[in-house]
């Protein structure tokens, strides 16, 4: 066996982002499914992976070995309850202390930290273990404040720890051209980049298969964590020009939650406002092996945040065939061909989603020749089992340059 072919001991780290996460919540959303995903197609390429992550349950154990081939530690850092992301920061020395002692006994080949937190508790153990480290952002604090100013609640010292693992951490594997772009501002060397995006798995999200049913001639379907700066609000404002249409929120709570969820109640007074409520249907969560039917049961995919740092929702709208229209931002601009599998907006224009939104609803050609080409497009580029093969050549160069 070649050193090329060498199994390797992995070791992710996901401090708040269970790859066992039940999805939809505020802190639950693409980290959990891109940690879950690559784990799996790492393990099926027959390395040997962990990912750790807090215990924020009582009842959960100590180890989980899944049925994909990877395991899940849960880490003891700080009270086993759920505890929102943005109050972690204090309890990333003691997850570092146990992933010091973890790799004391078995020192991992590579650690591959998701989010800046994870990142600070892995280099800090790394450090001590001479474990090469690679860091997924999955989303960065200027980017967050530029867009969130005094809403954004992350840790004071967020920017500057974050700044400083950008320009130290050992190689930065990031989602998307853009985030390229925000981390060489950052001082970061762009020789130590490499951009390895997020996927899909095409098998599962598949442009064949049931569809759930609708309720009028035409359904866009929404997706995403029920938070401001998804921008639902500028597809409920666009449904007033599209009166065909009725448009499907998926993400958040439970349904049976919704109405006491502030961002719910909000979308919900909005659409009352525009004299939509009637059809405009917020789900709240839905499991994840529900959504490929109801993506499929959509004539256009709308993901209009302010900004996205990568952004699943639309390459698993491509996998089923399903035209996207998407805020021309961050991973968004990677993902969706303008005018080939979609059409990339300006974010927060109602004006514009309803126009690129009547476009493809007005014309039958337009939906398939697009849902078409976006179906194409993922099973090319990014089948997680391709994104799996890029991670681990990242992997393998990481190794080598900080041997
Ligand atoms: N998701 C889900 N159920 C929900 C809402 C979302 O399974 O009720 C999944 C969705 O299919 C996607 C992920 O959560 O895989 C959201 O990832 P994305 O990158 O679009 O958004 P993020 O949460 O990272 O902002």
């Amino acid at each position: 066996m070649t050193t090329r072919d060498a199994v390797l001991d992995i070791a992710m780290v996901s401090e708040h982002a269970s790859p066992l996460a039940h999805l939809g919540g505020v802190d639950a959303g693409g980290q959990n499914v891109a940690v879950a995903e690559l784990a799996k197609a790492l393990a099926a390429r027959g390395h040997r992976v962990v990912v750790y992550t807090r215990r924020d349950d009582p009842d959960l154990i100590a180890r989980v070995d899944t049925a994909h081939g990877y395991s899940v530690v849960h880490v003891p850092a700080g009270p086993p309850r759920n505890v929102p992301k943005d109050e972690l920061l204090q309890y990333m020395p003691a997850f570092a202390r146990f992933l010091s002692e973890r790799w004391g006994q078995r020192r991992p080949d590579v650690a591959h930290a998701h989010f800046w937190m994870s990142g600070l508790a892995a280099t800090a153990a790394a450090r001590r273990q001479a474990v090469p480290v690679v860091q997924t952002f999955h989303a960065l604090g200027v980017v967050k404040r530029r867009h969130q100013g005094r809403e954004d609640t992350s840790p004071e010292d967020r920017i500057r720890l974050e700044t400083n693992l950008t320009r130290c951490v050992d190689w930065v594997a990031a989602t998307c051209t853009d985030e390229v772009a925000e981390l060489v501002r950052l001082g970061r060397d762009p020789a130590r980049i490499s951009v390895v995006p997020c996927g899909v798995d095409p098998a599962e999200f598949s442009d064949t298969g049931p569809a759930a049913t609708r309720g009028k001639p035409h359904r866009i379907v929404a997706v995403g964590r029920l938070v401001p700066r998804k921008g639902f609000d500028t597809v409920i404002r666009a449904m007033p020009r599209l009166p065909s249409a009725e448009l499907v929120i998926v993400g958040g709570p439970d349904k049976s939650e919704l109405d006491t969820d502030p961002e719910a109640q909000r979308l919900q007074q909005i659409a009352a406002h525009c004299g939509v409520a009637d059809r405009v249907h917020l789900y709240g969560a839905i499991a994840r092996e529900e959504m490929p039917m109801l993506l499929r049961s959509a004539d256009v995919i709308a993901a209009t945040p302010w900004y996205e740092p990568f952004g699943i929702v639309p390459l698993e709208a491509m996998s089923c065939g399903v035209p996207v229209v998407a805020s021309a931002v961050g991973g968004m601009l990677d993902t969706v061909a303008a005018d080939v599998t979609g059409r990339l907006i300006p974010p927060r224009s109602p004006r514009a989603c309803a126009a690129a939104i009547a476009g493809i609803l007005t014309d039958p050609t337009v939906r398939t020749t697009m849902g078409g080409a976006g179906r194409a497009r993922v099973t090319d580029r990014y089948a997680w089992r391709r994104v799996a093969e890029d991670t681990e050549s990242v992997y393998r160069t990481v190794m080598e340059v900080v041997r």
